[in-house]
């Protein structure tokens, strides 16, 4: 029986995977312009970080991660990582980067673990670009990590995305809004979701994002965590927004926008593809100013986000961003009787000189190897006879121009390498 890859993973072939390199470049490009280290942490982490770094009361802790028991004696329970933050955030701690100057700005690209049920643009493995900067409470650090998310989609031609932006307050303020809320929908639980009834308890900030049509009907009428901010909190939303206002970075107020945990601070956003249904966010972010505290580290700000990678190559694939196709080889090497000792020398002789080169291994006739060279688009084929090789010779083909002509094999090397501008 053949094995099938897992459910929810995917295979990038070559030509995706050319449209993935494009898409990590300007990550790569645009984090350098904007100050960002990069930073790659494991794949998997101590389960206990993301029950911390996360928040037991949230679906990605409660429903979707890939847990397993390690070896050994002291085996200890280990996580496929859900997400990149809580990863971050540790190894900030861990490799004492608060000691650097702040603040400190780090960007990854990687793949995230979700068990969820598999759909377009949700999957088991997919991938996330996502930057943070700790040690800074600024508003001017909130927005700049949206300036860069939102300029990354503007480099890849993506038009449309809307920003959506709220503030979900501090610990000072959070009491007062989950007091409004309980108070709010107390009245109504009996007609929200079985979910949302877990959350009335658990974390009521959390039933204003549900996605059920009952739930949103009910929240309708609900107070917004906006109107509860406490005077700090308060503030630092009006120059966020100012800021956001300096950069011509148009949002919409979202008061549904949250996230529930005690150390998600102030800044909550979403950058949302309108009308796309159901998986509609390409990313999102905020601040979290007691994450470091909750995973065991001093009291350190931090801001950030998170963009799913799949989902912007598929807005990419919906019109913008094509990516040329891949360029045949310079040069193909094609054998005619006993040269297989000479061609696999010239081979790497135009590798080692920097030519894109290649050859056959498949024992194909003179004819189809020429007609191989062909198919792959090879720009010159070096055609090694037995008789121009005892005259020290090969016969070269431009197969732009369909010329042929012989040249001298000591030099080879250099007639290609000028014939290709290099
Ligand atoms: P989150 O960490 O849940 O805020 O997710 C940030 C972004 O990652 C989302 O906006 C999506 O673009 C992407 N994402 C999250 N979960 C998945 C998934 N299961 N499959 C594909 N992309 C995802």
């Amino acid at each position: 029986m053949q094995i099938s890859r897992p459910r929810g993973t995917s295979d990038i072939l070559p030509e995706e995977a050319r449209r993935w390199r494009k898409l990590e470049n300007v990550i790569h490009e645009l984090c350098r312009l904007y100050g960002y280290g990069e930073i790659r942490t494991p794949i998997f982490e101590t389960t206990d970080l993301f029950l911390r770094g996360v928040g037991e009361a949230t679906d990605i802790v409660e429903k979707e991660m890939y847990t397993f028991k390690s070896k050994g004696k002291r085996a200890n329970s280990l996580t496929l990582r859900p997400e990149g933050t809580a990863p971050v955030a540790r190894a900030y701690l861990e490799n004492g980067l608060y000691a650097l100057p702040q603040p400190v700005k780090l960007y990854y690209i990687g793949p995230m673990f979700r068990y969820d049920r598999p759909q377009a643009g949700r999957y088991r493995q997919f991938h996330q670009f996502g930057a943070e900067i700790f040690g800074a409470d600024d508003p001017a650090a909130d927005a700049e990590v949206i300036a860069l998310a939102m300029t990354f989609f503007k480099k890849l031609g993506l038009k449309g995305l809307e920003l959506h932006l709220n503030s979900v307050g501090c610990p000072e303020c959070r009491p007062v809004m989950r007091e409004k809320l309980v108070e709010y929908f107390n009245l109504r639980i009996q007609e929200c979701c079985q979910d949302c009834r877990n959350r009335l308890v658990k974390n009521p900030l959390r039933i204003l994002d549900c996605k059920e049509d009952s739930c949103r009907e009910i929240r309708r009428g609900a107070p917004s965590p906006v109107d509860c901010l406490c005077t700090e909190c308060g503030a630092h939303f009006e120059h966020l927004r100012r800021y956001l206002d300096l950069l011509n970075i148009p949002y919409h107020l979202n008061p549904r926008l949250v996230r529930g945990l005690d150390y998600y601070t102030k800044t909550a956003f979403e950058i949302i593809i309108p009308g796309a249904g159901a998986q509609d966010a390409v990313g999102g972010g905020g601040r979290y100013d007691g994450l470091v505290q909750e995973i065991g580290g001093r009291s350190v700000p931090g801001v950030g986000f998170a963009l799913g990678l799949e989902r912007t190559l598929l807005l990419m694939l919906d019109g913008a961003g094509e990516v040329a196709t891949a360029p045949g080889p310079e040069v193909f090497v094609v054998t005619a009787g006993e040269t297989r000792d000479t061609a696999t020398r010239l081979v790497a002789d135009l590798r080692a000189a920097g030519l894109v080169a290649d050859r056959d291994y498949t024992g194909r006739s003179l004819k189809a190897q020429m007609k191989y060279a062909g198919k792959l688009g090879a720009r010159y084929v070096v055609i090694v006879g037995e008789d121009e090789l005892r005259g020290g010779r090969v016969a070269l083909k431009d197969m732009e121009a369909g010329r042929q002509t012989e040249v001298y094999l000591e030099e080879m090397v250099d007639f290609l390498r000028r014939a290709v501008g290099k």
